[in-house]
């Protein structure tokens, strides 16, 4: 019998039971593909999951849909990192999204993903998707004022995604939009990453006039408790109208919906504490 366990601090960690492993070693980290009991397939990477089949649908709508609806036209969209599709494939379910841009540094992912991941990639291929293997922050080098939306769909800010948590790269995600764009970004556990959490935010909030932060239950995140931040230099973001609830209702949606929508940034106190 396998277990695995991840190890979330150096003190606690998320054990589940596995069938069957696969080991990948690519040029950017260590690809672990984990036949779960629970959780069904998983994806490590360098000891950190990234997704499973059983719970990925909350992390993939929480950080597409809030920023999409909240978008009056979201044409051409984004997405840094995300090299398992799942973003992808919720950002197409917009009617209004004529273009995506995946930009994942690690082809090995997106391999991996479009293989032993189906139901998580399976708009990978999408003739409205064009894939970037570059990373993201030298990829906005070159994109100025072009997206309506900009999704980050990161790893921990440790390894290859260390500087895409950096003020300097929030300052190049808001020159890649255009006017009336909108990025968001997963912003780490408030409980068990308070640091990472604190510094993203709170970079964000230095470097957009509207901002906002909410939160989702994900059960294989650590804690449980995963952040999101969105934000904007000309939409108000913590502002809500009807004409986003009418979006909202043709949504195909497991976990986002009109409630959470409603009371997306009613934060717990000592979260709001620490970005205040
Ligand atoms: N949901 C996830 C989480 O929070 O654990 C993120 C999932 S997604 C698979 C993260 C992806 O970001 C990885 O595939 C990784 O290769 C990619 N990535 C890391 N650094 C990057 C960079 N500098 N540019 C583009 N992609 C990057």
């Amino acid at each position: 019998m396998i277990w695995f366990t991840e190890y979330q601090t150096k003190n606690t960690g998320l054990t589940v039971k596995v069938k069957e492993a696969k080991h990948i070693q690519s040029k950017y980290q260590e690809i672990l593909l984990l036949d779960t009991y629970e959780y069904g397939k998983m994806l490590v990477l360098d000891g950190a999951v990234q997704t499973t089949e059983r719970d990925e649908f909350i992390y993939h709508e929480m950080l597409s849909h809030p920023a999409l609806i909240k978008h009056r036209n979201p044409e051409r969209v984004l997405v840094i990192g995300g090299g398992d599709g799942g973003t992808v494939r919720e950002v197409l379910k917009h009617p209004e999204v004529k273009q995506v841009h995946l930009c994942e540094i690690d082809e090995e992912v997106i391999k991996v993903s479009k293989e032993h991941l189906p139901t998580i990639s399976n708009q990978l291929d999408n003739p409205k998707v064009s894939i970037f293997v570059e990373d993201g922050n030298k990829f906005l080098d070159e994109r100025k004022s072009y997206y309506d939306v900009i999704l980050l769909d990161l790893s921990d800010p440790v390894g290859p995604a260390e500087a895409l948590f950096k003020r300097a790269f929030y300052e190049k995600v808001k020159g890649a939009l255009r006017e009336g764009g909108i990025m968001a970004a997963q912003t780490e556990s408030p409980f068990l990453q308070e640091l990472y959490f604190k510094t993203a935010v709170k970079e964000i909030q230095k470097v957009f006039k509207y901002y906002g932060t909410y939160l989702a239950f994900i059960p294989t995140y650590p804690a449980g408790m995963w952040s999101f931040t969105i934000a904007s230099d000309d939409v108000d973001v913590t502002k809500t109208d009807g004409k986003e609830l009418e979006k909202l209702k043709n949504l195909n949606t497991k976990y986002f919906c009109d409630k959470i929508y409603t009371s997306l940034f009613s934060l717990p106190k000592f979260v709001s504490d620490l970005i205040k």
